[in-house]
């Protein structure tokens, strides 16, 4: 069966590609549609939704859409919805992987509740008005330093307590398993597989 991923970011797709392998995922560009959507919800939900939505009204094949970020409890949800483009209101642009991680850093001076976690919203959207939604987290807490080469975003930043790592220093497989877009993945992948 073929999907179409509402997304073009790259990293997002290799670890999507593990999660449902066995489908043959399209990105939007692969079916001829110059896709982007603006996040203007006000939850991770509603984000997922209207990506999911948006891109499913210009095809037939079924969508999988995601919406993701970092939620910190002692900065009140930051950086939450934003994490994409935290920072970038203060400095006037969009910000460098290193440079958001650094502010993050920076916010994070003094704190000494430094719990975190990931949030995934998937949304597989097969019709208008037929839909699947999943969201899943994964807990940890924010490093002092970045640590570890390997996945994207905050996750050289992220600290698993249970593997005494940073996400960044996981395999990729070793990330899908536990991650909140592993997680989320899963369950809408035991709906694909479950679909008559
Ligand atoms: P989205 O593309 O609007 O869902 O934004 C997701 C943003 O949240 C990314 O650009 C990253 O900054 C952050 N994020 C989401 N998932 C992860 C992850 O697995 N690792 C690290 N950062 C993540």
């Amino acid at each position: 069966m073929r999907i179409v991923l509402a997304t073009e970011n790259r990293h997002k797709v290799e670890e999507l590609a593990d999660i449902f392998s066995g489908y043959q995922l399209l990105l939007p560009s692969q079916i001829g549609v110059d896709y982007h959507h603006d996040e203007t919800g006000d939850s991770f939900l509603a984000n997922a939704m209207g990506k999911a939505r948006s891109l499913s009204a210009r095809t037939e094949l079924p969508v999988v859409a995601d919406d993701s970020g970092l939620v910190v409890p002692a900065l009140g949800g930051e950086p939450g919805i934003y994490s994409a483009r935290y920072g970038s209101d203060i400095f006037g642009r969009p910000l460098e992987t290193v440079e958001r991680n650094n502010y993050l850093l920076e916010r994070m001076g003094g704190i000494e509740n430094r719990r975190a976690f990931f949030v995934c919203c998937m949304v597989l959207q097969l019709s208008d008005d037929r839909f699947f939604v999943a969201q899943e987290t994964v807990e940890g807490g924010i490093l002092h330093e970045p640590r570890g080469l390997g996945g994207f975003g905050y996750d050289p930043l992220f600290f698993l307590p249970d593997y005494g790592k940073a996400v960044a220093e996981l395999p990729e497989s070793e990330k899908n398993r536990i991650s909140h877009r592993g997680r989320a993945g899963r369950r809408i992948r035991a709906v694909l597989d479950s679909l008559e």
